[in-house]
């Protein structure tokens, strides 16, 4: 598409007293009429509707086909865009000039009207779904000098009522002057009991006089009272508010950050007066939070487009009926059509003025998420989508409402908002330290275990907690990631969140936010989907799991092209995976085995121990846990993929720092607790991320490269034993930098498998693989993949050395990257697909090389969210692993990704 047909002014629709083109022929998308649309042939103006967005995409095919649309300009967002850069002395410029010219034919015929007639309403028309409604600006053309006028056409009530609304819209868009300080006005003026209807002329008059004030003398700008100008003012506010924080922020949220700025709307207002017999309101052709067939919507005596009355806090909607029969036949009719061209539910805003119906706004409907995944169902069954097309109907991240309980909702002022880490909400008792929590939870109590952060010890704690609040951190540190795979709700990086100390220093024993203190025992209510935290105990919505939801996942199972697996080590993460579809395991980190109390007492023992005997007998506890758990897993999954990685984190990890547990440690094995801190400070490292861990510690320490190959190896032979199909077993090696590791790594663990399987008669069929999560190992990717059966990309660590960036708390300055606007997505949670993505594709094609029969899957954070998944697509990849509970997101993603959009948009 070439630049200059994107710059346009799009007119369409019909002016009042001109006659209306009769049909109502919805089927196509080609124009059939030439309807007051700018002189273009056919498929250049088809071509200039895809820069102009969906509601004017809506509108301009129903005043194609002869429906009573209000004439409207459509501004291209290029257009807009120049609008914007309009400088003070716009009169000459050509844009501005065009503008005017264009605006002209929104004018009412001398002989009909008046003011109240050229009067036009700005609305957006953007080309993706939000869950919000954009703000609008309705009246424009109005000022102080047509009052009076208006005043005697109108009446005083209705003529000062539109004029203050588009005051306090205008005012609040162009120079976000907010809400309140106009609705203050009205309180000062009247009181609080005083409605709309008592007031008296006078009210009203006084009531514009102090709006008026507030705007000039109170922050002092005017409202000009050139209609053209006030156009362009509230075109480029309304273009420009699309890149503000709050919408940046909700685009990222869904996964839209990158979709194109809206085209604006300028259109005549239709005004259904309050003294006539005349009516508005708007339809649906499905309800939007039942999702059931029917024509529901509201009725109003007397608005006007787009009337904020019209806000989500609307009643719900009814069945519509009416004394109009013909009118609703009409409306029915009219949705059923619009469905059939949306491929989705529409809604509808309508004015009826004058005997005729107009069509003020026509565009998708936003529909709960449950009615959403029914309507899709739905209308699949009765053939108006394809499988393919309903797979597309919602956002994937939007499932988590099925996965977590949430707060039932209500009016209600977190204390603070931090970073949503883990889906759910969650009340429960304040526990400062993991003990705590254990205690009260096996006492059956709810707990949210609060901490800094949180560590490897934590993890225990975590599994009974019912949420977790961390002052650090960011999307990928522990606390997040831990709890993230139990399904446990997190909210983390809470800054505002203060830790006060005992007097030795030593323990936490309250935390404040701002001045409400918290102890051990007191209640507080986090909501992981939004990152706020509360006081007390706010009642939770249970999660159901519709069939509908069931039959959407299997549509997306057979589209998608990249299966997904998940990443568990317990036999509940399994049970929960399995259970949300998961098609194996991509991850099982054996670290997580090793902290349960007995294990991690066991892998001390190994560590500590100088003794040899004791050494050796720790390990084989080790073997025989390692083994006990590994067992487990291996039936659960039966015939799947298991992914199992040897050690990874670094060993301090493993072992107490708190000088009491030293202390205690040291009377069990029989050692002083100073020589004990000796060795706990000698494991210590500056940088542990980037020490000693991964495969580096299969090298220095080969007896626990050992003791775990034979611990998945005695699994296997135990499963087999048992006549359970074994799983197609992928032994994976982590954090490998040269060829050299993986050769030596590779050799030594098939040297031990081969063995076994030998003297066993095992007839097991293993492969070994690596994690890239090093730019090294990406970079090497070729030979690496001469040694290996698949690669995993670990993106979290990827993304850390990629960026040189910590996972654990590099969130806490990116913060100021984000508002400041050089960053517009934390890289932990969003694949930075131009570096970290790059870095990727190359390694896949380089390992490809190397291997041809390569397998290529993804198990870091990022392998549950769309707009990576989408990526992974891409670039080939044969599965991604996520945490259990984001299995179905991932499904969903993984079936949109691999269906191609823009077929399923035309056929
Ligand atoms: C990773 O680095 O992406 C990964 C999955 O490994 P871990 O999070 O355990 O370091
Ligand atoms: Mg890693």
């Amino acid at each position: 598409m070439t630049e200059k047909p994107c710059n346009t002014i799009l007119f369409f629709g019909q002016s009042r007293g001109k006659p209306s083109n009769a049909g109502d022929n919805l089927s196509g998308l080609a124009p059939h009429r030439h309807n007051g649309v700018t002189d273009q042939p056919v498929s250049q103006r088809e071509s200039l509707l895809n820069f102009h967005g969906q509601k004017t995409l809506a509108l301009y095919q129903l005043a194609d086909h002869g429906h009573h649309i209000p004439a409207a300009l459509s501004l291209s967002p290029s257009f807009c865009h120049e609008l914007t850069e309009i400088t003070q002395d716009h009169s000459t410029d050509k844009t501005y000039q065009e503008l005017r010219r264009q605006l002209a034919k929104l004018s009412a015929p001398k002989s009909c009207g008046h003011i109240g007639q050229n009067l036009l309403v700005a609305r957006v028309s953007s080309f993706v779904k939000l869950p919000l409604h954009l703000p609008f600006v309705q009246g424009l053309g109005l000022h102080k000098n047509v009052i009076t006028p208006l005043e005697q056409q109108w009446g005083i009530p209705f003529a000062h009522y539109i004029f203050q609304r588009f005051i306090a819209q205008y005012a609040g868009l162009v120079w976000g002057i907010a809400d309140w300080e106009f609705e203050d006005l009205a309180y000062d003026l009247l009181g609080s009991d005083t409605n709309e209807k008592d007031r008296q002329a006078g009210d009203w008059q006084q009531l514009t006089e102090l709006y008026l004030e507030l705007v000039t003398q109170t922050h002092g700008h005017t409202i000009p009272e050139d209609r053209t100008e006030q156009c362009m003012a509230v075109a480029a506010a309304l273009s420009q508010k699309w890149q503000s924080p709050g919408l940046n922020m909700l685009r990222q949220l869904h996964n839209l950050a990158d979709s194109p700025e809206p085209a604006i709307i300028l259109q005549a207002m239709y005004f259904a007066h309050p003294d006539k017999p005349e009516f508005s309101g708007f339809c649906y052709s499905r309800h939007p939070r039942t999702g059931e067939k029917g024509l529901f919507g509201q009725f109003y005596p007397g608005l006007s487009n787009s009337s904020s009355k019209l806000s989500p806090n609307c009643p719900v909607p009814q069945k519509l009926a009416s004394n109009n029969a013909s009118i609703m036949d009409d409306l029915q009719a009219l949705v059923q059509k619009l469905e059939t061209r949306f491929r989705e539910a529409v809604k509808l805003n309508f004015v009826y003025e004058d005997k005729t119906l107009w069509l003020l706004n026509a565009e998708p409907l936003r529909t709960e998420i449950h009615a959403t995944i029914k309507i899709a169902c739905d209308q699949v069954d009765e053939g108006l989508i394809s499988k393919q097309e309903a797979i597309h109907c919602c956002d994937p991240a939007e499932l988590s409402y099925f996965l977590h309980h949430s707060l039932e909702p209500g009016d209600r002022h977190p204390l603070i908002t931090a970073l949503p880490a883990s889906h759910g909400a969650s009340s429960g008792k304040v526990a400062l330290d993991r003990h705590t929590a254990l205690a009260y939870s096996h006492a059956g109590e709810d707990v949210i275990l609060v901490r800094p952060e949180t560590d490897p010890e934590d993890v225990h704690a975590i599994r009974f907690a019912a949420g977790v609040l961390t002052s650090q951190g960011g999307n990928s540190s522990h606390a997040a990631v831990i709890a993230r795979s139990m399904g446990c709700p997190a909210v983390v990086g809470a800054k505002d969140l203060v830790f006060i100390r005992d007097d030795n220093g030593l323990k936490n024993i309250s935390f404040a936010i701002g001045d409400q203190v918290f102890k051990n025992g007191d209640r507080i209510t986090i909501d992981g989907q939004n990152g706020t935290v509360y006081r007390g105990n706010i009642p939770l919505r249970e999660p159901t799991f519709p069939d509908e939801l069931n039959r959407l996942l299997g549509w997306a199972d057979e589209i998608a092209t990249m299966t997904v697996r998940a990443n568990a080590d317990s036999l509940e993460e399994t049970g929960c995976a399995l259970n949300f579809g998961a098609k194996g395991i991509g991850l099982c980190r054996t670290e997580h085995m090793l902290l349960t109390p007995e294990a991690l007492f066991h892998f001390r023992r190994v560590l500590l121990e100088n003794d040899p005997d004791k050494k050796s007998a720790a390990l084989q506890d080790i073997l025989h846990d390692q083994k006990t758990k590994i067992t487990g897993l291996f039936q659960k999954l039966s015939g799947l993929p298991v992914t199992v990685r040897l050690l990874d984190p670094p060993l301090h990890e493993f072992l107490p720092k708190d000088p009491i547990e030293i202390e205690a440690l040291s009377i069990v094995l029989e050692r002083p607790a100073d020589e004990l801190g000796e060795i706990v400070k000698s494991l210590e490292e500056k940088n542990p991320m980037l020490g000693h861990r991964g495969c580096r510690l299969a090298i220095t320490l080969p007896e626990l490269l050992e003791i775990q190959t034979l611990a998945i190896l005695e699994a296997a032979k135990e499963t087999h034993s048992k006549g359970i199909t074994l799983p197609k077993l992928e032994i994976m090696i982590p954090f490998v930098m040269l060829e050299s590791e993986i050769s030596l790594l590779v050799s030594r663990i098939k040297t031990i498998a081969d063995k076994f399987c030998l003297e066993e008669d095992l007839p097991l069929d293993y492969c070994i693989g690596t994690m890239i999560e090093i730019p090294r190992a990406a970079l090497m990717a070729q030979k690496i993949a001469g040694h290996t059966d698949f690669f995993s990309f670990g993106t979290n660590d990827l993304t850390q050395t990629v960026w040189g960036l910590s996972r654990d708390d590099g969130d806490t300055f990116l913060r100021d990257y984000y508002s400041g606007g050089l960053l517009s997505y934390d890289p932990f949670k969003t694949l930075d697909t131009e570096g970290v993505g790059a870095i990727i594709a190359a390694a896949c094609k380089a390992g490809k090389k190397g291997n041809p029969k390569l397998t290529l899957g993804i198990c870091g954070e990022h392998g549950a969210d769309p707009a990576s998944i989408s990526f992974f697509q891409g670039i080939g990849l044969d599965y991604v692993s996520c945490s259990p509970f984001q299995v179905p997101i991932a499904r969903l993603a993984a079936g949109q990704a691999a269906s191609n959009v823009d077929n399923v948009q035309s056929s």
